[in-house]
Formats: C-alpha cells, sequence, structure tokens
C-alpha cells in the first residue's frame, strides 16, 4: 500500500502512474516508492470527500459516534506505535525515541480530539441573549466541509495528526498531502483508519510533490479550507490562492524565535533547553529557539558549558542506541544548512563548534551542532530560519534590550525565557510578540494548549480548542416568538 493512493477507501494507483523514490537520510538508499498523484487523481479524492460530507452523514453523526471512530485510530497507532516510529526514523533522518515520542503524541490527539468531539454534544449550541423579547436566538457550530490538509516534512505523522484529527472530530473531511519526502506514515495512518472502517471518502491521502498534487489540493473548487504546515512562502502563496474562492485558510509557517537568558538563570538548566531547544529534531523544527541571547554576567560561563556539551552529542543513525542527533532530511535541505554557515562565517560569525559535516559520515546528509557567536544583526544567520541544528548566540545588557532583540523579527511564532525572578520572566512573557512563549523551557507542546504565530509566522491556531474550532462554522439561529404579527407591511385588520 505504500505506492498506492488512498481515495474513497480504496487503495489505487495514481492515473497517470508516476512514482517517486522515498529516500533514508542516513545512508542516502532508496527504501521505497510512493505514487505521485495529479490533478485528476486530486478531483476523485475531493469528489469522494465532497460526497461523504454532503451525503454520506459524516458531519450529520453525533459527536460520540465520531469519538468513537477517532479512539479506535488512536489505539490503532498505538497497537503498532514502535513500527511506525521506526518507519519515520528511516523515512525522516530522527533519532527513534524523538520518533516514538512523536507517534505517542498523534495517537494522544485523536484521544485528545475524540473527547472535545463527545463535549461538543453538550456545548455545540450556545444561546444568544438578545435586546428584544420578541426573538430567541442561539449560535449553532457545525462542521465547515472538505478540509485540504497539507503538511511538512519535520514531524510527518504528528503533524498530519494535528489537522485530521480535529478536522474529523469537527464532521470534516478532508484530503491529506504529506511531504513527498516523509509520505510513509501517513499512508500507515490511511490504513489504520481503514481497518477501523471510517467510512469511505472521509479521510483521503494522497502522496506526491506540492507543485503538482498540492497544487491541485489548493485550486480544487471544492475545498471548503486549507490547513497547512511549511514555508513562509508556500503558505503566503496558498493564502493569495485561497482567495479565490474565499477558501477557509490556517497557516502555520516558520519562525526565528528567541530564547532570553537572565544571569539569574541555573548554567546548566539553561544550557540543557538551549540544547533541546535547537538540537531536538536536528533542529528542523518551526518553534526552534535558534536565537539565544545571555545577560552579560554570565554569557562566558553559559557560552562554555554550551560548547563543551554540545560537543558530546552523539550523532548517528536514528536506531542506534543512545543517538541524539540524526541526519538532515534531505541532501536540499544539507546544503542550504551547509551554505547557511558559510553565508554565516562570510558575514563575520564565528563558529563556536561544528559547522560542517562529521567525520566519518560520508554518506548521508549529516551535520555536526553548530553554535555560531559574533552574528552580526542584519546579518541572513540571526534573521532567517536555518532550519538546521545552527543556533546563534549574543550576549546582552538590559531587560530592555533583550526584548527589542527578541522582538526584532518579523516572524512571531514562539520565544522562551529563563529567570529565577517570576515577576520579570512573566513581564517579558507578556512583552513577546508571540503566538507561543516558555517560561524556564523551551519547546514543551501540549495537545490542549494554542499553537500558532504572531505576525508571518501564521494565521489561526492549532490544538486545544483553538484546533477544533479552525473546523467549524457558526451559524445563528433566531426565532420570531412573539405571537403578534410583525406588521411592517401587511397592517393587522382592525378588529381582527
Ligand atoms: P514547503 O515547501 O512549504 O512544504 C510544505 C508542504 O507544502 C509540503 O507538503 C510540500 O510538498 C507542500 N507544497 C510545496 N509547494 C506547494 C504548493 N505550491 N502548493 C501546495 N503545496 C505545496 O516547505 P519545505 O520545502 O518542506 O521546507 C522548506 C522550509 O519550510 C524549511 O526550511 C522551513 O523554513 C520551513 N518549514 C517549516 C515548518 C513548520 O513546521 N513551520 C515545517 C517544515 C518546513 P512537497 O514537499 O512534497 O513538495
Ligand atoms: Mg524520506
Amino acid at each position: 500500500m505504500h505506492d498506492k493512493l488512498y481515495i474513497d477507501g480504496h487503495w489505487v494507483a495514481p492515473a497517470q502512474g508516476g512514482s517517486a523514490d522515498v529516500i533514508n537520510p542516513a545512508t542516502e538508499e532508496v527504501i521505497q516508492k510512493i505514487a505521485m498523484a495529479t490533478a485528476e487523481d486530486v478531483d476523485i479524492a475531493v469528489k469522494a470527500a465532497r460526497r461523504a460530507f454532503d451525503q454520506d452523514g459524516w458531519p450529520q453523526l453525533s459527536g460520540t459516534e465520531r469519538a468513537g471512530y477517532l479512539r479506535a485510530i488512536a489505539n490503532g497507532i498505538r497497537a503498532r506505535q514502535a513500527e511506525i516510529a521506526r518507519l519515520e526514523v528511516l523515512d525522516n533522518g530522527k533519532p527513534f525515541p524523538e520518533a516514538d515520542w512523536d507517534i505517542a503524541d498523534a495517537a494522544g490527539c485523536f484521544d485528545f480530539y475524540a473527547g472535545l468531539a463527545e463535549e461538543f454534544d453538550h456545548n455545540g449550541v450556545e444561546p444568544i441573549p438578545l435586546g428584544d423579547a420578541r426573538f430567541v436566538s442561539k449560535a449553532v457550530k457545525e462542521p465547515l466541509g472538505v478540509v485540504g490538509a497539507i503538511v511538512p516534512w519535520n514531524y510527518p505523522l504528528l503533524m498530519a495528526s494535528w489537522k485530521v484529527a480535529p478536522a474529523l472530530a469537527a464532521g470534516c473531511t478532508v484530503v491529506l498531502k504529506p511531504a513527498e519526502l516523509t509520505s510513509l506514515t501517513a499512508l500507515e495512518l490511511a490504513a489504520i483508519a481503514d481497518e477501523v472502517g471510517l467510512p469511505a471518502g472521509v479521510l483521503n491521502v494522497l502522496t506526491g510533490t506540492g507543485s503538482t498534487t498540492g497544487q491541485a489540493i489548493v485550486e480544487h473548487p471544492l475545498v471548503d479550507k486549507l490547513a497547512f504546515t511549511g514555508s513562509g512562502p508556500v503558505g503566503s502563496k496558498i493564502m493569495a490562492e485561497a482567495a479565490r474562492d474565499v477558501k477557509r485558510v490556517s497557516l502555520e509557517l516558520g519562525g526565528k524565535s528567541p530564547f532570553v537568558i537572565f544571569d539569574d538563570a541555573d548554567i546548566d538548566e539553561a544550557v540543557e533547553w538551549i540544547m533541546f531547544g535547537i538540537f531536538w529534531n536536528q533542529g528542523q523544527v518551526c518553534s526552534a529557539t535558534s536565537r539565544v541571547l545571555v545577560q552579560e554576567k554570565v554569557y562566558v560561563r553559559l557560552v562554555t558549558r554550551l560548547v563543551e556539551e554540545t560537543k558530546k552529542i552523539k550523532i548517528g543513525h536514528g536506531l542506534e542506541e543512545g543517538v541524539l542527533l540524526g541526519p538532515l532530511v534531505s541532501a536540499r535541505q544539507h546544503a542550504k544548512v551547509v551554505g547557511d554557515v558559510e553565508k554565516a562565517r562570510a558575514a563575520g560569525a564565528d563558529v563556536l563548534c561544528g559547522g560542517q559535516r562529521p567525520e566519518g559520515f560520508d554518506r548521508g546528509f549529516w551535520f555536526e551542532p553548530t553554535i555560531l557567536a559574533n552574528v552580526p544583526l542584519d546579518s541572513e544567520a540571526w534573521v532567517e530560519e536555518i532550519f538546521g541544528p545552527v543556533v546563534c548566540i549574543r550576549p546582552f545588557q538590559t531587560e530592555a534590550e533583550a526584548v527589542a532583540l527578541a522582538n526584532d523579527s518579523r516572524f512571531g511564532l514562539a520565544a522562551a525565557v529563563m529567570s529565577k525572578d517570576e515577576t520579570r520572566a512573566e513581564r517579558v512573557a507578556a512583552a513577546f510578540r508571540a503566538g507561543i512563549v516558555w517560561i524556564n523551557c523551551s519547546q514543551p507542546t501540549f495537545t490542549e494548549a494554542p499553537w500558532g504565530g504572531y505576525k508571518q509566522s501564521g494565521i489561526g491556531r492549532e490544538l486545544g480548542l483553538w484546533g477544533f474550532e479552525n473546523y467549524l462554522e457558526t451559524k445563528q439561529i433566531t426565532r420570531f416568538q412573539s405571537g403578534e404579527p410583525w406588521g411592517w407591511y401587511i397592517k393587522p385588520q382592525a378588529g381582527a
């Protein structure tokens, strides 16, 4: 089934029969072939999703009934967690414990939205107090329709689940396109949905490229909403194209998130969270805290510890015991990170450690964990997302200076602050112009809490109740109940 498309409850070959190689980024070996869907396949899938929504009754099921399917999918994921995590390692390159965590989170996401679907049966209707007693009104939340979900390669199954779970819970139907680089676990999700008997057409999974398959989903007139995670330029293009049909859009884009460390912070704790914030998933994390600002008094001490610990990171194949850093996802991403670090050097940055392909790793897309200091504020390395294990670090003196530097970005996805002074940490958290703020940590992510960016980091929120609302429309139903005729055109007969 890994070389097929999942459309309308069946595994099918693409209409035009194209395929692409799946490459293990650790070895550059071809491990699988996937199908390349074209506009013709997308059209069939969207029409199936349309029928499942408009005629087959998926949105009319109670939330509790839909929750049954979601919990079955969650259990299906958990039943094969290790196998799916292994597939994610081979496809994406990340270390197994990270993949295992992702897959557990994906299952948890289906469980969480099952819970919201059940609650929805009781809370989906809100009475609206009106200033006119002759009328009563209520607001009803309803599923918004057919969703085109387009996801990236950094958290393949998890990013798919952040969209598919709330969309199905809300009563929408979905056409999902995983990233060409990492499609295998989305196909596993389709297989699990099939096994648990999810009605045909409710979830369709089409592999293929962004420019063909993705574009066809974006342009399809019968899609009601586009849910996208990926790069800024593609997100911006999708938003522009969605305007033609007034499709709903939610965008989760990139960032260049700051991490402000005050001089009262515990140095070892700070080093731990800095490393977690930039080396986890090889730094291919939209919310990675890639700009670290350290208060002057502890700057040298902290940087020394950080370099010392970073040099100890075990690099290797994701299935090897104890490995903490795998390869980057692709040759293209590797070339980009290599190029970005070269440009930083040329701009005058100091490479405190890393900065190249690790010794002995000749095949595969390997890059050492890297720390850059003295990065000019107007250089690309400070301003643009690198999306690799590369952190820029610089000292600051005052709180005001740190906040100004942190907010001086066109992005606003995440920001983090570390200080023992709770009042100061809260003050800085309030001053950050970012959608996700961490105090005394960086990156922990919870299904219950809203996820999304300020400024050019995106629009809309995923996860939690906010992620559920992404897939709902609001309808007002207002009833005239006075008993007296309205009498504007047709006057009541005198004496009648
Ligand atoms: P991308 O090009 O934006 O890809 C994200 C998804 O969109 C993929 O499924 C991609 O398909 C698809 N896509 C590409 N062009 C499309 C189009 N014209 N219409 C519809 N769909 C389209 O991102 P990327 O190339 O994977 O990564 C590049 C950069 O994106 C990274 O360096 C990073 O800055 C950012 N990024 C951000 C996140 C995040 O979580 N915010 C995640 C990953 C990447 P294919 O890839 O299959 O062609
Ligand atoms: Mg791959």
